[in-house]
């Protein structure tokens, strides 16, 4: 969370509009409602996983070790939670991650 997080007022976090795998499945292109494009590998995307395996649900601390996710991991399937969040299931068969919005937007930088 950035500094510019915590200023802004809350406001309802903008939706992905468009979810898109890139041919090998390492990458993963988003468009969102408000026409921004971002992208991320699917090793962020796993080193950033927020389920319960991947971080400890009393004290936030990231139980997994970013370094053993491999650079060549896969995101082999995308699917929509309700209208709030993506799960992606990984080569590494780790699937239990539910990605909201907002998080998909910080852990996204926009396309140049
Ligand atoms: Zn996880």
């Amino acid at each position: 969370m950035s500094f510019w997080d915590r200023i802004k007022p809350t406001t309802r976090p903008v939706s992905a509009t468009e979810a898109a795998l890139s041919p090998d499945g390492t990458r993963l292109d988003l468009t969102w409602e408000d026409g921004v494009k971002t992208s991320a590998s699917a090793q962020l995307l796993r080193q950033q996983c927020p389920c319960a395996g991947c971080v400890d649900e009393w004290t936030n601390k990231r139980t997994l070790d970013p370094a053993r996710v491999p650079a060549d991991l896969r995101i082999t399937q995308v699917q929509p939670v309700g209208n709030y969040a993506l799960s992606f299931v990984f080569s590494d068969g780790h699937g239990t991650g539910i990605y909201p919005w907002k998080l998909l937007r910080d852990l996204t930088p926009a396309q140049g």
